[in-house]
């Protein structure tokens, strides 16, 4: 699974001059674990907006000399990954495009469901960008044809025919907006600076450039960010929530607060009950690094088996690990993750990992346990068995490339060499959270039950 796109809009209310677009380039940094395809910043000036993007890491992508050329009061920024439509340039955001009331730029993190229906309501006029796969060229596409002048009236159109999860940040000559979905699949934080306002996926993002958290943007709701105001609007009412609950298990980071709830602390107690789920005898249990560390944490502490690191990660592995094929993934295992014979050897061992999608991970690395000398390999999972492919936003094989839609745990467990698996259960996982209750949140990669 991969993760989706990290949004992030800062506004200079303030008489200082204020260098935003690279304050912006800090705050995609910071949610670089989003998305590693494509970066880009749009800034605006007051009377026009201006925009960088490319393929790439964010420091790839820019550099001074760039961040230099982009002079303005307000800005956006956008990290992608490909959930829908190809990894090209065309397809990096943020967008530009034209409305009745002027120029505005769009950065989106999410996904629409009804695409087809939507493309259809555009005029001939659009039919090049009709072809365009990726839903953010849609959305600029049915933002521009609307009649409104008034920005804020353009986007309540929109949104009330688009179904699926957005996040979005929109940046006008002279507003910010923030906007989410009403099922709030996704997290977006509003945090305040000294200078003005801020907007990012995640809260992780304000330290850095020395903003506070304020709250999250709720379901539904979209805010606007002007000279001299910061006001809200409930656009959408919120029936039912539907937060992703992959956002604790893995994507976002564990520094963050998602959907009021710190990250880190909520793996800690899913490994906590997986331990109690799923107690096994050991000598240690060491996490698949990084996203598995938290949750190793919380089984060890649950069953009193000493926490060790096993596995090495090779932190320069950059972008070489996401790779397209079934093929080059199984030698990228080798590149990203070794293990420590002088700490496995001969050891009975829980490994801890966020999820098993192909099964493909999983196997490589208890047999580089076992060859390092491992006596045992237990692998414990801190989601439940993933059955069914996302449509919210989070890159998912095919149904049928999902392992556990096609086999038991046992024969998975055979098939990946372990000498035991096993999952935490749904409902240990969505009992652990205290702020949210179980039905608050999407589990339908687990469960099938798709709340759109
Ligand atoms: S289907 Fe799974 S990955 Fe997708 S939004 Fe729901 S919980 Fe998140």
């Amino acid at each position: 699974m991969n993760e989706e796109c990290g949004v992030f809009g800062i506004f200079n209310q303030s008489q200082q001059k204020l260098d935003v677009a690279k304050l912006a380039y800090l705050g995609i940094f910071a949610l670089q674990h989003r998305g590693q395809e494509s970066a880009g910043i749009a800034v605006s000036s007051g009377k026009n907006i201006l925009i960088y993007r490319d393929l790439g890491l964010v420091s790839e992508v820019f550099d001074e000399g760039i961040l230099n050329t982009l002079q303005g009061n307000a800005a956006i920024g956008h990290v992608r990954y490909s959930t829908a439509g190809a990894n090209n340039w065309e397809n990096s955001q943020p967008i530009l495009n034209q409305y009745p009331g002027g120029s505005f730029s769009l950065a989106h993190n999410g996904h629409l469901i009804n695409q087809n229906e939507l493309k259809e309501n555009l005029s001939s006029k659009s039919l090049l960008l009709k072809k365009r796969n990726a839903d953010s060229h849609l959305l600029c596409q049915l933002i521009g044809a609307t009649e409104k002048k008034d920005i804020e009236k353009a986007l309540e159109e929109v949104v009330l025919k688009i179904k699926g999860a957005f996040c979005l940040v929109v940046l006008t000559e002279n507003k910010l907006i923030g906007l989410r979905d009403n099922f709030g699949f996704h997290p977006l934080v509003l945090g305040k600076s000294e200078e003005g306002y801020v907007i990012s996926s995640e809260d992780s993002a304000l330290p850095l450039i020395n903003a506070k958290y304020i709250r999250e943007i709720k379901p539904g709701e979209m805010v606007v960010i002007e000279k001299n105001s910061c006001k809200s609007r409930q656009l959408i009412p919120c029936k039912q929530k539907a937060l992703c609950i992959f956002e604790h298990i893995y994507f976002a980071r564990p520094d963050s607060n998602v959907f009021g709830e710190n990250v880190a602390v909520i793996r800690e107690r899913i490994g906590q009950k997986l331990a109690q789920e799923h107690p096994v005898d050991a000598d240690m249990v060491i996490p698949v690094p990084d996203s598995g560390r938290f949750a190793a944490l919380g089984y060890s502490q649950g069953s009193g088996i000493p926490y060790q690191e096993g596995l090495l990660k090779n932190p320069y592995i950059g972008r070489t690990f996401i790779q397209p094929n079934q093929i080059l993934r199984e030698h990228s295992v080798k590149l990203k993750l070794s293990p420590i014979p002088g700490i496995v050897n001969g050891k009975r061992i829980v490994m801890v990992d966020d999820s098993i999608v192909r099964g493909t991970t999983s196997r490589k690395l208890v047999k580089l346990l076992k060859n390092a000398g491992a006596k045992e390999v237990h692998v414990r999972i801190s989601s439940p068995p993933v059955n069914c492919p996302c449509h919210y936003g989070i890159d998912t094989p095919k149904r049928e490339e999902l392992w556990a839609t096609r086999f038991s745990v046992e024969q998975i467990s055979q098939w990946i060499g372990a000498d035991s698996l096993g999952y935490i259960s749904l409902e240990g996982l969505t009992g652990v959270f205290e702020k949210n209750q179980p039905s608050d949140f999407c589990t339908a990669c687990f469960s099938g039950k798709y709340p759109i």
